[in-house]
């Protein structure tokens, strides 16, 4: 036996997996969990910022949104909420193929719905390559990781779709000491792109859309260099 798969091995006995959501030992997510996961209805959801009930009235946007359109997978509460902490705060890497996957059947379920231009809200054809809000400096050396880069890679997987690493943060205040306000001039002005998405259409992978301020200004610096268009998505949504 390899090394690595007798230090698995320990690990299991030691710290059996137990389900993020129920606690279940065995599997990451266990099947009732799975079963049970409260995913968004997407022919209800917000086509411009992914709320959950915003289909024809929304109340967390203006439409103002720079992206063509936003999916969320599911509201962040109970499990949406607990699988997103597990991987970004609890360092559950093994999380990151399941958070892919949730984020895949909810686009998949999207492509059915048209956007406000009324094109589909993700259409895989016309999607040129996936990018991520990529995790600030200080973040990214307190966790020795940036889960959303994680979990990109794992749909590129899904989706067969390049991953564009264009993003970057950076030096600014943690987003979460800052009012709402606070957040998006802090935002504004850190996020960097560092390559080419000249007519692209893209798709931008977040795990939690609070406000939008990190869509929002990971869009505008796409955009500004000179993408196409810009679609986001994301696991949960605070709503
Ligand atoms: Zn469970
Ligand atoms: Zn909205």
């Amino acid at each position: 036996m390899a090394l690595a798969e007798l230090w698995v091995g320990v690990q299991e006995l030691l710290w059996p997996t137990r389900c993020v959501v129920c606690e279940l030992p065995g599997e990451l997510l266990c099947e009732r969990c799975r079963g049970e996961l409260p995913w968004i209805d997407q022919s209800l959801a917000c086509p411009v910022c992914g709320a959950p009930f915003g289909a024809l009235t929304c109340t967390e946007c203006k439409s103002d949104w720079p992206t063509r359109s936003c999916v969320c997978a599911l509201p962040f509460a109970g499990a949406g909420a607990q699988m997103a902490t597990a991987l970004k705060d609890g360092h559950e890497l093994r999380l990151a193929p399941i958070l892919a996957a949730a984020i895949a059947t909810a686009l998949d379920e999207a492509s059915a719905w048209p956007a406000r231009d009324g094109i589909p809200r993700f259409d895989i054809a016309a999607t040129d390559a996936l990018c991520y809000v990529p995790a600030t400096r200080e973040a990214y050396l307190r966790r020795g990781f940036d889960h959303m880069e994680l979990v990109t890679r794992e749909l590129s997987w899904l989706l067969a779709l390049p991953v564009a690493d264009v993003l970057v943060r950076e030096e600014g205040a943690d987003q979460r000491t800052l009012s709402r306000l606070e957040r998006a001039r802090n935002l504004e002005g850190t996020v960097g792109l560092i390559g080419s998405v000249e007519g692209l259409n893209l798709l931008l992978v977040d795990d939690v859309i609070t406000t939008g301020a990190s869509v929002c200004a990971c869009a505008k610096a796409l955009l500004g260099g000179g993408a196409q268009s810009v679609s986001a998505c994301a696991l949960a949504r605070v709503w």
